[in-house]
């Protein structure tokens, strides 16, 4: 069993550090928010007093963080864990973040002699409290073969994509095209039930035919055609707009720096952005379908 440091206590990393407790793991945990540290520390975390004291003597690092430069402020500068690391250590940073910023953190660490893997999950709240997130890495061969048994202990699907910032990438890549297919799919229920089609039936019909995608399998985005989906739940997330429209901007500067074209891409992280301009962004990302207006 491992000795792990885990920094960011929040919604996902909150549930992920209880999961590696109940897995067996030593783990000392540190957030900014104290009663977030009292709830890790009542199922068995050491706490620490900051994220320096935290990481002291460990085999692993995780972070769960809500930005780039929260991961940059964490790991780089004067200040930053990297002085104070052992080398034997590896870093699993499993917070969304642009793969520019997570590339730098990699050379930074590689510097120092420490590995590091980029590790943004998929899944949501439920699938982290599960112990069932998918877990899209970044890194070494190496690297990636010594966090793989810590990962399992909060995953199901754990997978290599590539070398520094390509679990990033590969983020971005999915969420990208999830938006896509949500857009997609309302919009052929809206065309659907304006003209008359039972929404239902409707989507039984394009399940069995070629418009066939996850958003139609689990995730239906019509009010009352599927009982556990957060359409029929007033659209509670789930996953809220206000994650897909970050998802989708880092994709859009991921485009950018390799020069790719996106343009269903960058059509919907508009439609999210007004989607979210108008209040809805703690809503689930499938209440785009509301955008869309429609005849009943
Ligand atoms: P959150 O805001 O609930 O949690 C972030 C935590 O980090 C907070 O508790 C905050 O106090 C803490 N924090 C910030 N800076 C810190 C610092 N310097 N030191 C210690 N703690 C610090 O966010 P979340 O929903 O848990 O998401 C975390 C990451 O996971 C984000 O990058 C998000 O995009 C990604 N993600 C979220 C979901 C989801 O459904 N919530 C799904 C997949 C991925």
């Amino acid at each position: 069993m491992a000795n792990v440091a885990f920094i960011g206590l929040g919604n996902m990393g909150g549930p992920m550090a209880a999961n590696l407790l109940k897995a067996g793991h030593s783990v000392t945990v540190f957030d900014l928010v104290p009663e977030a540290v009292q709830q890790l520390v009542d199922q068995g975390a050491t706490s620490a007093e900051n994220a320096a004291a935290a990481v002291e003597g460990v085999d692993f690092v995780i972070s769960m963080l809500p930005a780039g430069r929260h991961v940059e402020g964490l790991y780089l500068g004067e200040s930053g864990l990297l002085n104070v690391l052992n080398s034997s250590a590896v870093i699993i940073d499993s917070s969304t973040i642009d793969a520019a910023t997570a590339r730098k953190v990699h050379a930074a660490a590689a510097e120092k002699g420490i590995a590091m893997v980029d590790a943004p999950v998929s899944g949501g709240v439920a699938a982290a409290a599960a112990g069932t997130l998918s877990f899209m890495c970044g890194g070494s061969d190496e690297a990636f073969a010594s966090v793989k048994p810590l990962l399992d202990g909060m995953g199901k699907n754990i997978f290599h994509a590539g070398d520094s910032g390509a679990g990033q990438v590969a983020k971005v890549c999915n969420n990208m095209l999830l938006s896509i297919l949500m857009v997609g799919t309302s919009e052929a229920l809206r065309l659907g039930a304006d003209n008359g089609l039972d929404p239902a039936r409707l989507s039984e019909i394009m399940l069995a035919s070629s418009g066939r995608n996850w958003t139609l399998e689990v995730y239906n985005p019509y009010p009352g055609v599927m009982e556990n989906a957060p359409a029929s739940n007033d659209y509670k997330p789930g996953f809220m707009n206000d994650l897909m429209l970050k998802d989708l901007g880092l994709a859009m500067e991921t485009a950018v720096h390799s020069g790719s074209a996106t343009p269903l891409g960058a059509m919907a992280r508009s439609l999210y952005a007004s989607h979210v301009s108008k209040g809805n962004g703690k809503l689930d990302f499938s209440s785009i379908l509301q955008s869309l207006g429609g005849n009943d």
